[in-house]
């Protein structure tokens, strides 16, 4: 099933080209109070939304995907989570561009860790991308992106898949320069999450999947999850390890080699497997 949000927080249902309004199914969201419980709302009903969601898809308009304003499909997350130098021929193009390692000795996962990405930077591919610093380099970085289901803290490796909710394309965009990644990856609308969430159910193996990124139609990256340093499955025991998961929680896996700059007039076209397809804007 792909689910996304779309205008203004409405609930779609795609199917191939169309989009049917299944927004009713958000009735199942408990109306709260503050302070709100940790985590997406959306995500976190799940369950109970998705036999909603087919017991409305009858009922519900139906539209072309491309002629609405396409959202992050998860609103609220905790924490947008990301993973350094996951994918080694990135970190053989980091060690040799100036560019990008600033001088910097680069490591791989193994020494960094995990880092966020704050959840102010997170937009939909509808919305687009706003370059800010323009007097310095703006990369893009397309990456496979997770989204937990369910609270999750202290996860064995072989359970890991079952926290998660659905997968989407993620983009981890990044200002060079000499700042920490955290705030150089957090820049308004430097988190794109789209065009929808294909649930777990749909991908079998997280871990086999092709994706690539276009710019103006010509192909930056292009490589497939295999090739992870640390695997879906690791990259969900490593962070439960130092914090607790909550529904809703983005993992963007990390980003092979080919990032390059962005100008504003880009046009950014990012698929993987399965999920499907994006196109962003530059401005
Ligand atoms: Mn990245």
């Amino acid at each position: 099933m792909r689910i996304c949000r779309y205008n203004a927080d409405k609930l779609g249902l795609v199917k191939g080209d169309q989009l049917i309004d299944v927004t009713l199914a958000l009735e199942k969201v408990p109306k709260v109070r503050w302070p709100r419980p940790q985590g997406d709302a959306m995500i976190a009903n799940l369950e109970a939304i998705i036999p909603q969601i087919d017991a409305n898809r009858k009922m519900g308009y139906v539209q072309g995907v491309n002629n609405v304003t396409l959202k992050s499909p998860i609103a609220n997350p905790t924490k947008i989570i990301a993973a350094p130098a996951n994918y080694m021929d990135h970190v053989v193009e980091a060690r040799e561009d100036a560019e990008i390692n600033f001088g910097r000795a680069i490591k791989t996962i193994d020494d960094y860790g995990l880092f966020l990405k704050a959840n102010s930077a997170l937009v939909g591919p509808g919305e687009g991308i706003r370059l800010s610093h323009t007097d310095r380099r703006n990369d893009h970085e397309i990456e496979l992106a997770m989204i937990i289901g369910r609270i999750a803290k202290g996860v064995a490796y072989e359970d890991a898949l079952d926290y998660v909710a659905g997968y989407a394309i993620g983009l981890d965009n990044t200002l060079r320069g000499f700042e920490d990644r955290s705030l150089r990856k957090s820049l308004n609308s430097y988190a794109v999450l789209g065009p929808w969430m294909t649930t777990a159910d749909e991908i079998e193996n997280p871990d086999d999947l092709s994706f690539r990124l276009t710019v103006n139609d010509k192909v930056r990256q292009d490589s497939n999850t295999k090739y992870l340093i640390f695997d879906c499955r690791k990259l969900i025991e490593y962070a439960s390890r130092f914090y607790t998961l909550f529904p809703g929680d983005i993992i963007m896996t990390g980003t092979p080699e080919g990032v390059g700059p962005l100008e504003a007039g880009d046009r950014l076209t990012c698929e993987v497997d399965i999920i499907g397809r994006m196109e962003i804007d530059v401005r």
